[in-house]
């Protein structure tokens, strides 16, 4: 008798894996087996975590801070981010309005699991972060792109926004700085979202992973601060990942309506229970101490976006909008779309990327993962160094293209 194999959800069939970490999954194993490979795909800061946050970690596990913690996290990180929610933007939130999750992502599944019956619709500003789709349909929901335009900064169109929503929209995704383009909403867009969320009752969801990393003048518009009614109706995700280079330490908070984050402490007691108990003693020497950790990285980022973006806008063809926040720059590279390498055509942006690691060996994610076909992203979060070698070989690989 041959055995079927063990039949799947049909939850987790319609969903990818996530390409960005398939892609610095296939980059790495490309480069141990001795490939050249110049790896522009994963988004994670190439800084360490400051030598007083890994201290802290470490002194918790020589303290005996290993075990279970309370499933929203330990009270002192709870107030610790109230305390940087008002030390930073005013905000009033009291520890039972924040939950801390296993990273952003983990923050984002809790949500979305209190939040959605099957059919309820979510807004998703496109280009999108690649995992925000398929948190919604692991949940039972809808996914509804709401297309940004490049020619706007990718800006939000309030336009477009009214035609998007529906009886069934429940939340809107906003992230400001975005990933992958590192734009931000104007004050206006945010308006016209606030006033559309008010009146029908949505979920405003704010990933401000980024929110540390821009290089804009002036403050970065905040939904909150454009409307602070919509207090009761916004949750707010954040965490250390990418403002203190703690990816791998997996923390990240939630702040919003209690009676939310009551919700998701019930999802969360019923899976992960609570994060790693070392690593939110970490977290918290993160945010009680000093906070210039991410303008260093800044001061690094900074010649790093100029170089990259006047080099990709001076290729013939080719467009790239000027990152306002995190470290990516995503170009349009449809113009060389329809031409061939060898006898293969490159039809969209999957082929351009599978051409550079290729052709070039320079792994990139396609556009298409972020709901943009159009364009390739690349993460400046690496050396001077390697985007100027990662530079030359793009320029070539384009200028042996045919067609
Ligand atoms: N939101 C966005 C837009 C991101 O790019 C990331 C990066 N992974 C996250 C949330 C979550 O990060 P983490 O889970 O590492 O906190
Ligand atoms: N957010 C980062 C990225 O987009 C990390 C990888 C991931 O979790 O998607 O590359």
């Amino acid at each position: 008798m041959v055995q079927k194999p063990i039949r799947l959800a049909d939850r987790v069939l319609q969903v990818p894996p996530s390409p960005t970490l398939a892609v610095n999954a296939k980059a790495k194993a490309l480069k141990a087996a001795g490939e050249d490979i110049l790896n522009f795909s994963v988004g994670e800061p190439d800084f360490d975590t400051p030598e007083h946050i890994r201290e802290a970690g470490k002194k918790a596990i020589d303290e005996g801070q290993t075990r279970y913690t309370a499933v929203p996290g330990i009270p002192e990180l709870r107030e610790a981010v109230a305390m940087r929610c008002k030390a930073d933007h005013g905000w009033d939130y009291s520890p039972e309005q924040i939950q801390i999750c296993c990273g952003g992502k983990h923050g984002l599944y809790n949500i979305f699991q209190a939040l959605l019956n099957h059919g309820d619709e979510v807004l998703i500003p496109a280009p999108y972060w690649v995992s925000y789709p398929p948190m919604v349909q692991l949940a039972d929901g809808v996914p509804v792109e709401v297309p940004l335009d490049e020619a706007a900064n990718f800006d939000l169109n309030p336009t477009t926004l009214v035609a998007k929503a529906s009886e069934k929209t429940r939340a809107i995704f906003l992230n400001s700085p975005s990933n992958p383009a590192g734009s931000v909403f104007s004050h206006e867009a945010l308006k016209a979202v606030a006033a559309m969320a008010l009146e029908r009752g949505w979920l405003v969801v704010s990933d401000d992973i980024y929110e540390t990393i821009t290089y804009m003048d002036g403050k970065l518009p905040h939904i909150l601060d454009v409307e602070p009614r919509l207090k009761e109706q916004t949750v707010v995700l954040n965490g250390v990942s990418k403002a203190f280079a703690m990816t791998g330490w997996r923390i990240g908070w939630c702040a919003g309506p209690a009676h939310l984050i009551k919700a998701m402490n019930k999802v969360q007691s019923q899976s992960t229970s609570n994060c790693s108990t070392p690593a939110q003693y970490a977290a918290l020497a993160a945010l009680i101490g000093p906070q210039d950790f991410p303008s260093e990285m800044k001061k690094a980022f900074l010649p790093r976006r100029d170089f990259f973006v006047r080099d990709l806008e001076s290729i013939e063809g080719v467009s790239c909008v000027n990152p306002s926040g995190a470290f990516y720059v995503f170009p349009n590279f449809s113009a060389y779309y329809g031409k061939s390498f060898k006898g293969k055509v490159l039809n969209n942006s999957v082929d351009m990327a599978d051409y550079f690691l290729e052709e070039a060996k320079v792994a990139s994610v396609p556009g298409a993962a972020f709901g943009a076909d159009a364009f390739v992203r690349f993460s400046f979060a690496t050396s001077m160094a390697v985007i100027e070698e990662g530079m030359a070989r793009i320029k070539k690989a384009l200028a042996a293209l045919e067609g």
